[in-house]
């Protein structure tokens, strides 16, 4: 065998002896709370449709007749000939939407966030970022270049020390000051305190970058997101992202921001322009979805009233959970492979819900990740809930395990 097939193994060998081993679970059914999942019925606790929108008739409908419209593929990058009319008034809507002069659309939220930071910072520049900010966030300050600084998680004084310690330092090389953060924590659900940093970013005349990928659709007037929820501007968060493939269930993702912003990123920023189109169905579906997420109250508020009858049932049942008012509701476990096995008992109990390990979460921090849809009923909830009691209640579980 060839040693680099042998080294492979090794290192999968490794991951697998630590409980850290990912594997595909296979769906045969839309993504919904009663879901098909490897040949079973089982009630879903872990997808990100946080409003059901993902298999919604109306919004698979405007998909249909965009095909019809339309045909499948874009064809072309935005700027050789894919940008579609549907993708122009999908970026004119997300404008409004956020009270934002204009916005761009990406692929993938992951794209999104390395095309942005990239395009924005490079070598002379500096780069803030809060330590439990999504990956692609991360991933997209290192490609830049810049130099690279991670802040405790939302503790804005440690924010200011490394801005304090910088701004010294760029007497003599001015560089510009990038700070970004997760709006909506994707694995704790907790929020950034988001006009402490809009604050900072005055004082230190650091640019805002906010990526709110889990607060659009969910929080905020009209499901505006966590920047609009707390109010503020286009001149106190300049770059506001935000992505499709969460609460409003389709695919793909934004940037809103000045007119000079956006045209900026559209000239400078590669993985935009050296990337085919998405299809312009999913632009349709996405303008449709949208529309019906801006006037989703009852989801928002049924979703609202889910979120605090589980925590309150939870936290009875004595399990560890970070404070979340969203729809993010993590059950610390600590170990991985205590997780995995509570993971475990649940599903032979009927409910998914699928643990997070390092290194997508800090080490000694592996959780279950509850999220909560409002397609959810109280007698799904309820089933989560029993399935919790009885795994603190068997004897094979909690000896071999605490959670
Ligand atoms: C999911 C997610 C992304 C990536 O978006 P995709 O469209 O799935 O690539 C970026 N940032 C955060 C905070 C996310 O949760």
């Amino acid at each position: 065998m060839s040693s680099h097939r042998q080294s492979w193994i090794q290192q999968l060998k490794v991951r697998e002896e630590a409980g850290l081993l990912r594997q595909h679970r296979l769906l045969e059914s839309p993504q919904q709370p009663d879901a098909q999942i490897d040949g079973r019925s089982l009630i879903a606790f872990c997808s990100n449709d946080y409003l059901g929108m993902a298999n919604h008739p109306e919004v698979k409908q405007a998909a249909i007749d965009a095909i019809e419209r339309c045909g499948v593929g874009s064809g072309a990058s935005h700027l050789v000939v894919g940008h579609h009319r549907e993708h122009q008034e999908l970026e004119r809507e997300l404008a409004e939407f956020t009270g934002r002069e204009r916005a761009l659309v990406f692929s993938t939220g992951y794209m999104a966030n390395l095309a942005v930071i990239s395009a924005l910072v490079g070598k002379r520049d500096f780069v803030f970022e809060d330590k439990l900010n999504h990956a692609s966030l991360i991933d997209g300050g290192l490609l830049s270049g810049a130099r690279f600084q991670r802040y405790l998680h939302r503790n804005m004084a440690s924010l200011e020390g490394y801005l304090q310690r910088y701004s010294t330092h760029s007497k003599t090389t001015p560089g510009l000051k990038l700070v970004v953060t997760d709006g909506v924590f994707s694995m704790d659900g907790d929020i950034a305190n988001l006009p402490e940093l809009a604050s900072l970013c005055r004082q230190y005349d650091a640019l805002l970058m906010v990526d709110d990928a889990h607060g659009i659709g969910v929080t905020g007037p009209e499901g505006g997101g966590s920047v609009l929820a707390s109010g503020l501007s286009q001149e106190d968060v300049p770059v506001l992202m935000g992505t499709f493939g969460k609460a409003l269930g389709t695919a793909g993702a934004f940037v809103a921001g000045s007119e000079a912003l956006i045209e900026y990123l559209l000239q400078m920023a590669r993985p935009y322009i050296y990337t085919t189109a998405m299809p312009p169905a999913i632009a349709a579906a996405t303008r449709k979805s949208l529309a019906i997420v801006r006037k989703a109250d009852d989801k928002r508020r049924h979703l609202s009233g889910l979120i605090q009858y589980f925590r309150q049932k939870v936290l009875g049942l004595g399990y560890v959970m970070p404070v979340s008012h969203t729809p993010i509701q993590p059950i610390m476990v600590g170990d991985s492979r205590s997780a995995m096995a509570l993971s475990q008992f649940l599903e032979d109990e009927g409910v998914l819900v699928t643990a997070i390990r390092p290194p997508t979460v800090p080490d000694n921090t592996a959780r279950l990740r509850v999220t909560l849809s409002a397609e959810h009923s109280y007698q799904q909830v309820d089933k989560l809930l029993a399935a919790l009691s009885a795994a603190l209640s068997t004897a094979n579980i909690s000896g071999q395990v605490s959670f």
